[in-house]
């Protein structure tokens, strides 16, 4: 990788050096395992010394390539690929955290990190307190001596609050807390969480990495020794991503600057439209004046992302009438892809909150998600007048 160029240079050009047949594209590395030209070569390598590779559970070389880009985009220092973003997630808590550990993380955080939390950490002598994502002063009543990992998510999926990272890096330093963000819905395109000061940043590659809809994956990106207690958690724990999705997410972040500008600039224009609209309450979406953390996200994050959040008048009915009527637009729970998709979250992806949970974190019955893809914004407006 030359350090010098740009990201998005360094994402396309940052590939696997040609084998002997000269290809132009990074060839796939399908194989479980690597051979080795001696005993002695191979006891180097295994005593870590040694130039080879040993097995695609701990390396691989198309997954390689993808974390180089990844941490050349992230500007972090090292990385691992996982299977999926829940995979990168649980290894950032479990690979940092012991018994009678405590994490603090914000209240809006994915739904199966909730359930990370509440349903799986507390068997192994782990607890967590959740702190309001836009309230940074109240923080640290909520920490504990044995407070380790600060751990939030911005913005957040799918209320769209903010985090000050900022504010968030300072209250890690003063505490001494790990601060880990998941960078899902913002990409690296938008924001480099560890230009504040994080030490390890989660990616669900699954979303706009690939951005096509086709595979799953994860990544986690960080501090050289932080990662070194994370790949080693990771190795023996066996979420390793295959060959053959980091193939296709390494090429795929080839693109991710052109897409993330065309996502966005769409998303704005339909954000803006949809709030003429009649029948809606409210849109959401962090580069609209309206949205109230408006002044953070513009000095946060370049651009507002690939997702609209809009609270329909007639709560669930209208809600479920609309998604009925769209015939371009896609019902689907997946977002970061080509083709736009709406999700109703009160009755698919939050339906096990309860009622008072889902409005803490800014879900009425009438609000609908919209992942806006990179059809022509016409046809899309076209589209959804149907539902409206
Ligand atoms: C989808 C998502 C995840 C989980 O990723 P998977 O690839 O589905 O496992 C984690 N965080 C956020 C913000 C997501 O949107």
């Amino acid at each position: 990788m030359n350090e010098e160029q740009q990201p998005e240079t360094r994402a396309i050009r940052g590939q696997l050096a040609a084998t002997q047949y000269r290809e132009h594209s990074a060839p796939l590395f399908l194989t479980s395992s690597f051979t080795f030209s001696s005993a002695e070569s191979m006891a180097e390598t295994f005593a870590g010394n040694g130039e080879g590779i040993i097995y695609s559970r701990y390396n691989n070389p198309n997954v390689d390539e993808l974390i180089a880009k990844a941490c050349a985009l992230e500007g972090m220092e090292a990385g691992f690929a996982t299977a999926s973003g829940m995979g990168a997630v649980f290894a950032s808590l479990a690979a940092l955290v012991e018994q009678g550990d405590h994490i603090v993380a914000t209240r809006a955080v994915f739904g199966s990190t909730h359930q990370i939390l509440t349903q799986i950490l507390p068997k192994w002598g782990v607890t967590f307190t959740y702190v309001e994502p836009d309230q940074p002063d109240s923080w640290p009543a909520a920490v504990r001596p044995e407070s380790k990992l600060f751990v939030t998510e911005t913005p957040s999926n799918p209320g769209l609050q903010l985090v000050d990272l900022e504010r968030a890096g300072e209250f890690c330093r003063a505490h001494n807390l790990t601060f880990i963000v998941d960078n899902c819905f913002a990409t690296p395109y938008l924001q480099r969480p560890g230009d504040y000061g994080a030490d390890l940043v989660t990616h669900s590659a699954t979303k706009w990495m690939d951005g096509q809809g086709r595979v799953l994956g994860g990544l986690l990106l960080g501090r050289a020794d932080i990662m070194e207690q994370v790949t080693f958690f990771c190795r023996h724990t066996g979420p390793a991503m295959s060959p053959f999705n980091a193939w296709v997410i390494s090429k795929s972040l080839e693109t991710l600057h052109v897409r993330m500008a065309a996502h966005c600039q769409s998303a704005l224009t339909l954000a803006r439209w949809l709030g003429e609209q009649r029948g809606i309450a409210r849109v959401h979406y962090p580069h609209l004046e309206s949205h109230p953390q408006y002044d953070l996200a513009k000095r946060q994050m370049t651009a507002g992302g690939g997702i609209v959040t809009f609270e329909l008048t007639g709560g669930e009915a209208a809600a479920r009438r609309l998604l009925n009527s769209v015939q371009l637009c896609t019902r689907s729970s997946n977002l970061g892809d080509t083709r736009t998709i709406l999700t109703h979250p009160a009755t698919t992806t939050h339906s096990k909150l309860s009622r008072e949970e889902r409005s803490a974190v800014g879900i009425s019955d009438g609000l609908v998600r919209m992942s806006v893809g990179l059809e022509a914004v016409t046809d899309l407006q076209q589209d959804l007048l149907r539902g409206l």
